[in-house]
């Protein structure tokens, strides 16, 4: 029987110990007894299904974990890590070496970007950067020895999508594989893998927890990616998720398909009632019309997404008067949760940027990240304004 993804979010993967229990048991266990030394042995010449080591290759809450990931996703397997960031740098040290070639998107996350910038270059491996919603630039960067394309699906904090299925085909026809950070997009409408993505990494501290919670990443692709080049370096090296982590997120799973479309409704619900607001320069939502990409939005995910972005007239003092207006949505930095959080990227998440950096990516003084809770939307559109009315 075909099972659709919102029944794999609650039953997937689901493994039972010998007490049969409703709820996916936490096992936290660094390690596991054999019974005898010829055992524990043959498990280390041999480690077969269900069958364990040490936590930081293995336990049976974060394989849980990792195949409803998995089977949500659509990818045949996936390795669960200790963040967003092991994820992401787990994903591409573990395929490039030293004079290798990788072609990024220039608008990426602070930490994506130093991974990029920082890391990879340091251990000789040369970096392309191009605008991810130009396809030439793409066509231009890739070269016969580029082995990967890496971009997030739609920017943070500007909203703008890149197209997966034309930069994939761009990037195979080279030999590339495709690298998605897939987090704006949520794993619940993610179809990137259909579009072409070998390898999708999420940060599942965001929509996945969604309650604040606590850390995670997860690689998804081919078994033979995951098991044969991922895990070797996830598992030496340390970044492997930690079973409470993977508990608490499995449970997260049963309703992230609830929370993210409630989310993304409120979502639209909001960037309809601001927009054209006499105290916003923009409301940017790929689920509006307005949108430049809201027909790539609609084909590639079939939803907005559960983020919007405004910029407030006035610069940083303006959008400071507003975020300080806020009843509701709580000034923070984290995402997809189910309080609607308000970040001013400019002075917090993106920093780090150099201002030339900033305005090249469209990060004004002005700019708000909005990511929509699940409170009632009314609620939330009443907030706004009554916020923007302080401005
Ligand atoms: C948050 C985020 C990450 C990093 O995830 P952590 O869990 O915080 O390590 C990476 N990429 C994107 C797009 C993110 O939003």
């Amino acid at each position: 029987m075909t099972r659709s993804k919102q029944t794999n979010l609650v039953h997937g993967g689901t493994k039972r110990s010998q007490w049969n229990e409703v709820s996916e048991a936490l096992f936290l266990t660094q390690g596991f007894v054999y019974d005898t030394a010829e055992a524990a042995e043959q498990r280390f010449v041999k480690t077969g299904p269900d069958e364990y080591i040490y936590a930081r290759y293995g336990n049976p809450t974060v394989a849980m974990f990792e195949e409803r990931m998995a089977l949500l996703e659509g990818t045949e397997d996936g390795f669960a890590c200790a963040s967003g960031m092991a994820a992401v740098n787990g994903a591409l040290v573990s395929m490039l070496r030293a004079g290798d070639h990788i072609v990024s998107a220039r608008a990426l996350f602070g930490s994506c970007l130093y991974i990029l910038e920082e890391v990879l270059t340091r251990y000789g491996v040369e970096v392309t950067f191009v605008d991810g919603e130009d396809l030439d630039q793409w066509r231009k960067a890739v070269r016969a020895d580029t082995k990967a394309v890496f971009f997030e699906s739609m920017s943070n904090p500007t909203l703008e999508l890149v197209d997966i299925e034309s930069v994939a085909e761009i990037a195979h026809a080279v030999g590339a594989k495709v690298v998605v950070d897939n987090v704006f997009s949520t794993p619940v409408y993610s179809k990137a893998v259909e579009q072409g993505a070998d390898i999708v990494v999420y940060s599942t501290t965001k929509h996945v927890d969604g309650q604040g919670r606590c850390l995670g990443g997860v690689i998804l692709g081919t078994r033979e990616h995951i098991r044969g080049v991922v895990e070797p370096y996830m598992k030496h090296t340390g970044g492997s998720m930690s079973p409470f982590n993977a508990w608490v997120q499995l449970k997260g799973l049963e309703t992230v398909g609830l929370r993210v479309r409630a989310q993304t409704a409120g979502a639209l619900a909001i960037a309809e009632a601001l927009e054209g607001h006499p105290k916003l320069s923009q409301v940017v939502y790929p689920g509006l019309v307005s949108h430049p990409q809201h027909d790539l939005a609609m084909r590639q995910l079939g939803a907005g997404g559960t983020m919007v972005a405004l910029e407030v007239k006035g610069g940083k003092e303006a959008a400071f008067r507003f975020l300080n207006g806020l009843e509701i949505a709580v000034i923070s930095n984290n995402l997809g949760d189910a309080k609607s959080i308000a970040t001013h990227p400019a002075t917090t998440t993106h920093q780090r940027l150099k201002p030339e950096q900033r305005a090249s990516l469209g990060i004004s003084d002005g700019w708000i990240r909005f990511s929509v809770g699940i409170e009632e939307p009314q609620d939330l559109i009443d907030d706004l304004l009554q916020a923007l009315d302080a401005v």
